[in-house]
């Protein structure tokens, strides 16, 4: 196998490291993606290198996951937690500690898959540099974000346009949901080359334990109406919108049901305050008898509180995927979501959940109580879910179909369509260069017919 073809791969995900905790402030589905993606290339023969930005001295600035698959951590402005509006700066300083780190290691990587604008921008800068051929996953699109926020960040308008940029000149972009790529084309740009592949879950892992046994290591008694919350805390992630529709639901009323709230944060933090506010509407509606903080929530224990729940609640206002969503499908529990973005590509109405308008208190609470109280159709609801994840998201699957995308992209150009380009600029230069001919000459009669008016005053 010679250099082109190689199976090497780098991701690069500079504000999401996929090595560390998972759940807190800015660290949640695109960590979970980059790791389960480096891990999942590795086992069917890639060598990937994850490159993220170091952000304590502590750090190791290099993790082996794997025999064939590490988090690279680069130094990129200081060492500390930076908030990902505030990283573009750093940026230049973490392509010269990858070319760095290339040098050092005697590689030179072909093909890049980038994550989020910042590492975008990474990219665009290391194909000018080394030719490098570059997918792109956005995460989240500042187009939809700057629509549903009010207080729009000094980066906006360096994000929009890098996000235009990218997706006119990578190799190839991935959409995680037919509606991402549908926001793409009608919000950023209709140029690029855009493939839908999945986000995916460990099917392993969720899904491993029933209700009764989950309900029994989390001592939650069996005729309890369980309803779950996992997720960062962020406005946008609609908490409020769950909490309200809980209080005004049927089962609210009795009591019998109990609320969790799955996610880290850190007091003082933008997710320690969003914490704090919904703590407050909690007990201002007198809900705290039977809502419960979990805190961060291990990918080790979280399929146990999928598995012990009637429903999960994906309340966002908008979610360009939404992994959530669908560990709790793989794990057998029906999921209420917001009719937005990537949740109506993974939740189908009425088979595997139930979709609501984003915000729609009351619309939530009709979906919550129509799952609570009928138990039958909630498992048939959870069954289906497995089974539409069991085909469509697996990480296998997604990576297997990674592989394929990234093959193609580094088998050398076949000599025909170089020839053909060829051709084609070649064509294209004779064109402009005639264009431009006649336009000069034209301008040049023009102002000789002028001239002699000129001449005449
Ligand atoms: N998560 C976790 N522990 C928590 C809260 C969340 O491991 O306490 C994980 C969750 O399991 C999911 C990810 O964080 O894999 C959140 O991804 P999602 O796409 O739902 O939302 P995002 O964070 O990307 O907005």
């Amino acid at each position: 196998m010679n250099s082109t073809t190689e199976k090497r791969i780098a991701l690069i995900s500079v504000h999401g490291d996929p090595a560390i905790e998972i759940g807190k402030e800015e660290a949640g589905g695109q960590n979970v993606y980059v790791r389960h993606v480096g891990e999942a290339l590795a086992q069917i023969g890639w060598k990937v290198d994850m490159f993220t930005r170091k952000v304590s001295l502590e750090q190791d600035s290099i993790v082996q996951h794997s025999e064939n698959c590490r988090t690279i951590r680069l130094k990129a402005g200081p060492l500390e937690f930076v908030p990902r509006d505030d990283i573009f700066g750093y940026l230049p300083e973490f392509i010269d500690n990858f070319l760095e780190f290339q040098g050092k290691n005697s590689i030179s990587y072909q093909l890049v898959h980038t994550n989020y604008w910042l590492s975008s921008w990474v990219g665009m800068e290391l194909k000018k540099i080394q030719g490098v051929k570059q997918v792109h996953t956005y995460h989240s699109l500042g187009a939809v974000k700057y629509n549903t926020i009010e207080n729009i960040p000094q980066i906006a308008s360096q994000r929009l346009a890098v996000e235009k940029q990218v997706l006119e000149t990578a190799e190839r972009i991935v959409a995680t949901s037919p509606q991402e790529k549908e926001h793409m084309r009608s919000l950023v740009s209709t140029k690029g080359n855009i493939d839908i592949i999945p986000c995916g879950t460990d099917i392993q892992r969720f899904g491993s334990i029933g209700r009764d046994a989950a309900r029994l290591e989390l001592g939650i008694d069996p005729e309890t109406k369980v309803v779950l919350y996992v997720g960062r805390f962020d406005q946008r992630k609609g908490i409020e919108t769950l909490i309200r529709a809980v209080s005004e639901s049927k089962v609210g009323d009795c009591n019998k049901v109990q609320l969790i709230i799955g996610g880290g944060s850190t007091p003082g933090n933008s997710d320690g305050i969003e914490r704090d506010r919904i703590e407050q509407i909690v007990n201002e509606l007198g809900m705290s008898d039977f809502t419960t903080f979990a805190g961060r929530l291990s990918q080790d224990v979280l399929p146990t509180y999928y598995g012990a729940a009637d429903v999960c609640v994906v309340p966002s206002h908008y979610e360009p995927f939404g992994l959530v969503a669908i560990e709790a499908m793989a794990s057998g529990t029906p999921v209420v979501a917001s009719d937005v973005g990537g949740l109506q590509f993974t939740v189908v109405n009425e088979e595997t959940g139930l979709l609501a308008p984003a915000q729609d208190v009351a619309a939530f609470a009709n979906a919550i109580d129509r799952i609570l109280l009928n138990p039958e159709w909630r498992d048939k609801l959870g069954k289906a879910g497995r089974k539409r994840v069991e085909t469509k998201f697996s990480w296998d699957g997604v990576a297997n179909q990674l592989s394929e995308l990234y093959t193609q992209l580094l088998q050398p150009q076949p000599l025909a369509s170089t020839a053909k380009e060829l051709v084609h600029s070649a064509a294209e230069l004779v064109q402009s260069t005639a264009k431009e001919l006649v336009h000069s000459t034209a301008e040049l009669m023009h102002s000789k017919a002028k001239q002699p008016v000129l001449v005449a005053k």
